[in-house]
């Protein structure tokens, strides 16, 4: 939070906070998102939350709901990575179990964990798509880093206290922004 005030004080990324806070497309969950579409959009590749987003908030190992996502995925043709603010043993150890590459300590709302993952996989920005389940992590970082963002609505109710203080905050940002 402190860091979003800094970015309504110095706006270090030159861009109008509300276009920062809003999401290309919202859909109920990642299994709603449509791959076809996106594949005819040139994207490639996905870079994946996973709090919330591919499973439940805070978990140590993947459950069947994110292999099944990573299977998907993968048999479609996209690369993917998993875009993880958690300590780098909990998202690794996760990353690992589902066969994916990762970038830990991902300083999500700043873009450096999104232009790490292009690097690690080698894609442009244009190819690339961000998903998760929080504005002022996932969709920030997607769009300072000029990635096609897609918010999905958050896997579970359970979650850890310091996400919940968020949600109320959201809740005011999407009815201002519409989405
Ligand atoms: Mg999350």
């Amino acid at each position: 939070m402190i860091y979003i005030l800094f970015f309504f004080i110095y706006n270090p990324y030159n861009m109008n906070i509300f276009k920062a806070m809003k999401p290309d497309k919202v859909y109920k969950g990642v299994n709603d998102i449509p791959l076809d579409e996106l594949r005819s959009m040139g994207k490639t590749c996905l870079l994946l939350d996973f709090d919330n987003t591919l499973g439940p908030d805070h978990a140590t190992r993947p459950d069947q709901y994110a292999y099944d996502f990573i299977k998907k995925i993968t048999d479609a043709g996209f690369s993917c990575c998993l875009v993880s603010n958690a300590k780098s043993g909990r998202s690794s150890g996760i990353a690992k179990l589902l066969e994916i590459p990762c970038v830990t300590y991902a300083h999500k709302p700043r873009p450096d964990g999104v232009n790490r993952a292009l690097k690690l996989l080698g894609k442009d920005r244009d190819e690339a798509v961000m998903i998760g389940d929080q504005i002022f992590t996932d969709v920030i970082a997607g769009r300072l880093a000029s990635v096609y963002t897609i918010m999905v609505e958050k896997y579970s109710s359970r979650e850890i206290w310091y996400v919940m203080l968020k949600r109320p905050l959201e809740k005011i940002v999407r009815l201002i922004g519409r989405f």
